[in-house]
């Protein structure tokens, strides 16, 4: 046996600081990137058509198609369903900017739906009433990697026809109902951004069930070139090649994709550390008055991107931007995920909105902090993460 190698070393010993996230990369990421390197093979080419097949199989879906962003794949996927000018989307205003920006480069228009309070995730009912009859696709967002009830979503989906493509960014991993997030809808768009939980630096992938959609997709990551034009420079590849129509430079490069190969050959270990540490929150938290816990749904497995508490209100005398501050000088790297997307000020500007339109979004926004979470955090650093916690709460009490 092998020794097993040592992860990257997280830097705690900076003064003492915790970060708030720490990729979990050790030589087998460094080796891989190496030979792909070495083998003169730097953009798309085997490595990526394997990462594909790995990742494609781990979610259980006959396609998969790598591009270089979650963004590129959900813009990718509403396009190879034809969303175009004048469409409605249905997504939620509790995500990040990605969601929006997908739907607005093809000139569509997102429709938000408010959340559910418990999970953070949008609700179906809110979905059911958005509905009109220029609404194409809802986008659903499984946030901190806790699935989305799927069921009624495809139930609406099914009677409306509509497509659902799912902005799995946080969710590779996750698990709903005994189907693993990635073969449930028409398309899952996953990311694989330096933060997320199988990280290549930057890096995308769809996953899907439809060949013809799969295609098109690649089709379009590539230029609209046609199909093979990638293996232009093989032996078995030609000259010749046909812009087919309008497309993209989206591609994954072999380099990151020999990074992933990487990361998923672990990914069950990092999972299952994630798994842990989150439920030591859990525990070491229950008991306090001041927070509240992540929720987990029976019947579904969390993938724990990220650890998401709640202040509860009129327990302290200060609001969550200032403990924020106080972790922070106090050596601790936590955050927030997400300030509502409707409420920047591109959205309100474009769209006109204003603060109440979504109002639960925006009261689980307010009080919500994403605490340190990856592979790589020791028990250690998450005691002192919850010692700090817990001293805060007792200081500020009202
Ligand atoms: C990170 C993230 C994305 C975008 O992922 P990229 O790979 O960086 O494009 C999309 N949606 C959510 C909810 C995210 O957190």
């Amino acid at each position: 046996m092998p020794r097993p190698p040592r992860a990257a070393r997280a830097p705690h010993g900076h003064r003492g600081f915790i970060p708030f996230c720490v990729p979990y990369t050790d030589r087998r990421e460094v080796e891989g990137a190496a030979q792909a390197i070495r083998s003169g093979w730097l953009t798309t080419g085997p490595r990526v058509s394997r990462f594909e097949s790995a990742v494609r199989r781990s979610v259980g879906a006959r396609h998969a198609v790598a591009v270089n962003s979650c963004t590129a794949a959900m813009h990718l996927s509403l396009a190879a369903r034809g969303i175009k000018e004048g469409d409605e989307v249905i997504t939620s205003p509790y995500t990040f900017a990605a969601t929006g920006e997908a739907i607005l480069y093809l000139r569509a228009r997102p429709v938000f739906a408010d959340i559910i309070s418990a999970t953070l995730n949008i609700d179906p009912h809110a979905v059911e009433r958005a509905v009109t009859r220029r609404t194409r696709a809802i986008v659903p967002v499984h946030i901190a990697g806790l699935p989305c009830d799927m069921d009624p979503l495809l139930d609406i989906a099914r009677r409306h026809r509509l497509a659902i493509i799912e902005d799995a960014a946080h969710a590779l991993g996750a698990v709903y109902g005994g189907r693993p997030i990635g073969s449930l809808s028409d398309a899952t768009c996953l990311s694989f951004y330096a933060t997320k939980n199988l990280a290549t630096g930057e890096g995308g992938m769809v996953t899907l069930n439809d060949r013809e959609m799969a295609d098109r997709i690649r089709r379009l990551s590539l230029h609209g070139l046609s199909r093979d034009a990638w293996k232009r420079y093989t032996r078995a590849g030609s000259w010749r090649y046909d812009v087919v129509e309008l497309g993209y430079k989206y591609n994954m490069t072999d380099v990151a994709a020999a990074i992933g190969l990487a990361q998923l050959s672990k990914f069950r270990d990092m999972q299952a550390k994630r798994l842990r540490l989150a439920r030591r929150y859990c525990a070491l938290l229950g008991q306090s008055d001041t927070y509240e816990l992540p929720t987990e749904l029976p019947g579904s497995t969390h993938a724990w991107h990220l650890y998401v508490l709640r202040l509860r209100s009129g327990v302290l005398r200060i609001e969550r931007d200032r403990l924020l501050h106080l972790l922070r000088a106090r050596g601790i790297g936590a955050s927030v995920h997400f300030l509502p997307l409707h409420l920047h000020s591109f959205y309100r500007r474009t769209f006109g909105y204003t603060a109440g339109a979504f109002p639960r979004t925006e009261a689980e926004s307010a009080r919500a902090l994403s605490l340190p979470l990856y592979p790589g955090l020791s028990t250690r650093a998450q005691d002192r993460v919850v010692e700090v916690l817990l001293d805060l709460a007792e200081r500020h009490r009202r």
